[in-house]
């Protein structure tokens, strides 16, 4: 049972943190703590790019749609999909930013354009269990993966009207695949595979570059040292994972090749694996 304390004049109730700063950067070191839960640490999240597979309609979703579907067989992974919002994203934002509305209203537009996708994939993957999971029923997510669901959610940062002031200009700074980096995150899940439509990630952008070279495995720490110029996923996610406690590895796929992330799941070294070998702060 806590004591309360009024010594000071004041009330505390007694606690380690009890008359304390919350902002004072010793008071917030003494408070890492060495094992912090990791919720779902069974649970892989799966992100399906926007621009690089929904946006190509059939052709790409199709496909992806029948080895999903197959992987549900059996109930071998438990698993979470994350849709990102593609090219309408962009026509939007355009749009947003035209009629001057304010960083956090455009979060929220940009919320909504993957709503739509979350749609398009739960009309597809239905019959295979699928649900879409509402932002504000988070806590739902392990009642649906107990019950043997597939739950599919937005990638988009949850800050929405409160997404903080950018550094330069009005658009969010905050994207889709570091979204997923912090859902995965606050979850305690160990690994993210993100399906777009390369075989992962190279030392430049492969559709700039025809000699762009092929990275199939690499560090957190060693892409910090040498960041390519231009990134597969967001650059927020990676300057994030530093700090982070529980994402041990992230591997991108291509969602264009039939069985890249069947393989992926099986734990195969497809497409680009990222581990983080030092240890976050917890
Ligand atoms: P989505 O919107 O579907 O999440 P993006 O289009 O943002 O996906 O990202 C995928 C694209 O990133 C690829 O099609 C590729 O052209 C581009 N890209 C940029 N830099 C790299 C890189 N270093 N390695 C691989 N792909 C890259
Ligand atoms: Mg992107």
């Amino acid at each position: 049972m806590s004591r309360v304390v009024s010594s000071d004049g004041r009330t505390h109730i007694e606690s380690p943190l009890m008359r304390e700063s919350l902002v004072d950067r010793r008071v917030i070191a003494s408070t890492d703590s060495e094992n912090e839960l990791a919720i779902l640490p069974d649970v892989v999240l799966v992100g399906i790019g926007g621009q690089s597979i929904f946006d190509r309609g059939k052709a790409a979703v199709m496909p992806l749609v029948a080895e999903l579907s197959r992987l549900r067989e059996g109930r071998r992974h438990k698993m979470v999909l994350g849709v990102g919002g593609g090219t309408r994203v962009r026509h939007t934002l355009s749009i947003a930013l035209d009629l001057g509305i304010p960083t956090g209203g455009v979060a929220q537009l940009v919320g909504a354009m993957e709503e739509a996708n979350a749609v398009f994939l739960n009309a597809l993957l239905a019959k295979h269990g699928s649900i879409v999971m509402q932002r504000e029923h988070f806590w739902e997510l392990p009642l649906y993966l107990e019950s043997g669901m597939l739950p599919i959610v937005i990638s988009i940062p949850p800050y929405h009207f409160w997404e903080p002031p950018p550094e330069n200009g009005p658009l969010p700074a905050h994207g889709s695949d570091f979204g997923l980096f912090i859902h995965a995150e606050v979850l305690g899940m160990k690994k993210i595979v993100f399906v777009k439509d390369e075989d992962g990630l190279y030392d430049r952008d492969p559709k700039k570059h025809e000699d762009a070279r092929h990275i199939p495995r690499t560090t957190l720490g060693e892409l910090l040292a040498h960041m390519p110029e231009d990134l597969i996923l967001d650059r927020q996610l990676f300057e994030c994972w530093e700090r982070g406690r529980h994402v041990e590895e992230i591997q991108i796929v291509n969602g264009l090749v039939p069985g890249q992330l069947t393989a992926a799941l099986a734990g195969e070294p497809v497409g680009t694996v990222i581990t983080r070998t030092t240890k976050g702060k917890g």
